[in-house]
């Protein structure tokens, strides 16, 4: 499995249940990232690392991410941050392709046409994986498009309030996501899926691999997302089938199906009772 993002922290967000659980049971998981994520939030004001090392740190971030995550194989490339559409398609194109042709895989996961929140950089990756594998014709892998469930990440601010509120924090909580300010916008004007992944077993991992990402994670609202939380407001990922690319039933497929027919790994908790996408009780 080949994961092509466009910054460090999206291959977590998007579909780090899939590859925590990929990665678990054997399949071999790669990423390409095509930028550092340099030009994104310096961390917590005065104590974060300043935009100038910025690049640095998220480059480690991205490696203690994949680790959690079970990534075996991380290429991080030097694009500029918020330039993808501007970058000549060629280019990008044969990163992607290179990438491909060097990691062989059965299936390869990127951003939906909505670039989970109207993106243009993640928007500029949809378009350009979805080229080169429609360029392979005959010899490409299946294709798989990530979008975040409408309302999942609404549903982790509104349990951040709750948390803060239980707690009596003085300090308001942050409502952002990531450094994206508005949670709505989050799988907003996503296509539907074909592909539900109820990935709640690897949820904690998701998780963790979210909190690898210091920089952008600890003024978020999901730093009061815990462990046991994760599975219900984190562990269910929507994947659409591209129309381009290799037929036939995938790993993807056949993960998403093992959890509907409840044979999958176990919930770690006994507070698993909805999908990321329904609202709290
Ligand atoms: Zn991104």
């Amino acid at each position: 499995m080949l994961a092509v993002f466009a910054h460090p922290d999206d291959e977590s967000l998007a579909c780090g249940g899939l590859l925590a659980w990929c990665a678990a049971i054997g399949v071999r998981v790669s990423l390409l990232c095509l930028t550092h994520g340099e030009h994104g939030r310096a961390g917590r004001g005065a104590s974060g690392p300043g935009a100038g090392s910025l690049r640095a740190v998220r480059a480690r971030e991205l490696d203690a991410a994949a680790k959690e995550l079970g990534i075996g194989r991380v290429r991080l490339l030097d694009h500029e941050d918020g330039m993808l559409p501007l970058i000549l398609p060629d280019r990008l194109d044969a990163d992607i392709l290179d990438e491909i042709r060097r990691t062989g895989p059965a299936v390869v996961v990127t951003f939906d046409a909505d670039g989970l929140y109207w993106h243009p950089d993640h928007i500029a990756v949809h378009e350009r994986t979805t080229a080169v594998v429609t360029a392979l014709g005959g010899r490409a892998p299946a294709l798989f498009h990530v979008t975040l469930p409408p309302g999942a990440m609404r549903t982790v601010v509104d349990h951040a309030a709750r948390v803060s509120a239980a707690r009596g924090l003085s300090r308001p909580f942050a409502r952002s996501i990531l450094g994206v300010a508005d949670a709505d916008a989050f799988g907003a004007g996503a296509p539907a899926p074909t592909v539900v992944v109820h990935a709640r077993g690897h949820a904690v991992r998701k998780l963790r691999a979210l909190r690898c990402h210091r920089t952008q994670f600890d003024d978020s609202a999901l730093r009061f997302v815990d462990e046991d939380d994760a599975p219900r407001l984190l562990g269910t990922e929507h994947y659409r089938r591209s129309e381009v690319g290799a037929r036939g039933d995938t790993i993807v497929d056949r993960l998403a199906a093992e959890a509907a027919a409840g044979t999958g790994p176990p919930v770690r908790t006994a507070s698993d009772d909805g999908p990321a996408d329904a609202s709290e009780a």
